[in-house]
C-alpha cells in the first residue's frame, strides 16, 4: 500500500478582519492584503485543499476520501472529519460561538458541528482573546447581549506564543488582533455571530448576526475544560500532547536534529510545519519539509522519523 504523504495546496480566504503574514511568513500566494485564512488541510466545499504530488496530484483531499479510503484506514463517515487552518487575524474576529454534532445536523443539515482548538503561534506583546462569558445563566446571558453589555458579559485572556486553548462546540470566544494561531477543528464552517463591534463588512454592511442561535447554542454557565498535556523529551525531540478529546488528538512535535522512527497509533496523520526545514522519513523514502507545509500521513505509513530542526503541529482524529 502506497505511503506517500499526501502534501496539499492550501485554500486562502479573505477576511476584513486578514492581514498579510500568510504570505510574508509562509509564503502563500494570498489574494489580497486582507487574507485571513489558510485552510491547509481541508476537503471541506468551502474551501478545498488540492494534493500537490504523486499519482493522486491534482485530485482534492475530498476526492480522494470518496475514492481511496484505504488510505485512512478506512476511517468512517461520508466527509473527512477535521480541518486544519493558520489564521492570521490582523484586527480581532467577531465573538462567535459554534454547534455541536446534533444541532448543526438538524438546523443546518450539515454533518458537523463545530469544536475548534488554537494553538498560538504568535501574537503581539498584551494580545487577548475571548474565551467564554461570565453570563452564569442563559437568561441572564440574554440580558447582557440585549444591552449589549460587553464588557460585562465576555471574559477576556491574555494570551502568549505557545499558548494552547480547547473550544468546545457552545463555547463563545473570538481570536483577537495580533494573533497568528493553527486552529485544529471539526470540518464545518457553521458560526454564529454574537457580537461584531458594529463595524461595517466588506460591502459596508454590518455583517450578519446570529443572535437567537448564539444564545440557543452557548454553554451557560461557562466552564473551562480541563486539559492535560503530556510530554515527552528525546535527546533531539520534544513531542508535547496538547490535547487528546472526543474529534482529536493534537501534540506539538519539536525536533532539533533527528528523532527515531515514532510507531503509528493513528489512523492517518494530518501534519503542519509551523517552522524550520527538515526531512520526514517513512520507511526508506524520505520527503524534504518546510515551513507552511500541510500534508497527510497515510495509513500504511507505519512509522514516521525525522531530521532537521521543525516545529509541527500533528494530529489526528479519535
Ligand atoms: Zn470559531
Amino acid at each position: 500500500m502506497d505511503t506517500t504523504p499526501l502534501f496539499l495546496r492550501p485554500a486562502l480566504h479573505e477576511k476584513i478582519w486578514g492581514g498579510t503574514r500568510l504570505r510574508d511568513l509562509y509564503g502563500y500566494a494570498i489574494p489580497s492584503e486582507t487574507t485571513g485564512e489558510c485552510w491547509g488541510i481541508s476537503a471541506h466545499p468551502n474551501g478545498p485543499a488540492v494534493i500537490k504530488n504523486g499519482p493522486l496530484a491534482g485530485k482534492t483531499l475530498a476526492e480522494v476520501w470518496a475514492s481511496d479510503r484505504e488510505l485512512f484506514d478506512q476511517y468512517p463517515g461520508d466527509n473527512f472529519p477535521l480541518l486544519t487552518k493558520i489564521l492570521d487575524a490582523r484586527t480581532d474576529l467577531s465573538v462567535q460561538v459554534h454547534p455541536d454534532d446534533a444541532y448543526a445536523r438538524e438546523k443546518e443539515q450539515v454533518p458537523f458541528g463545530k469544536t475548534e482548538c488554537w494553538y498560538i503561534i504568535d501574537c503581539d506583546e498584551g494580545s487577548e482573546i475571548v474565551y467564554g462569558h461570565k453570563a452564569p445563566s442563559h437568561e441572564a446571558f440574554r440580558r447582557l447581549v440585549d444591552h449589549g453589555e460587553w464588557d460585562r458579559l465576555l471574559r477576556r485572556v491574555k494570551v502568549r506564543p505557545g499558548d494552547f486553548f480547547y473550544v468546545p462546540s457552545g463555547t463563545i470566544h473570538a481570536i483577537c488582533g495580533g494573533c497568528l494561531i493553527l486552529e485544529t477543528q471539526q470540518s464545518s464552517d457553521i458560526t454564529y455571530r454574537v457580537y461584531d463591534y458594529d463595524r461595517p463588512g466588506a460591502d459596508g454592511k454590518p455583517r450578519e448576526l446570529h443572535i437567537e442561535q448564539s444564545i440557543e447554542v452557548a454553554n451557560c454557565p461557562h466552564r473551562d475544560p480541563k486539559l492535560t498535556y503530556s510530554v515527552r523529551q528525546e535527546a533531539e525531540a520534544k513531542f508535547t500532547e496538547l490535547l487528546r478529546e472526543k474529534y482529536f488528538t493534537v501534540s506539538h512535535w519539536e525536533i532539533r536534529g533527528h528523532a527515531d522512527p515514532i510507531e503509528k497509533n493513528w489512523p492517518f496523520l494530518l501534519m503542519s510545519v509551523l517552522n524550520g526545514t527538515g526531512t520526514l522519513a517513512i520507511g526508506d523514502a524520505e520527503y524534504p519539509l518546510k515551513k507552511g507545509d500541510h500534508l497527510v500521513v497515510p495509513a500504511a505509513a507505519r512509522t514516521v522519523a525525522f531530521d532537521g530542526q521543525l516545529d509541527l503541529i500533528v494530529s489526528n482524529p479519535v
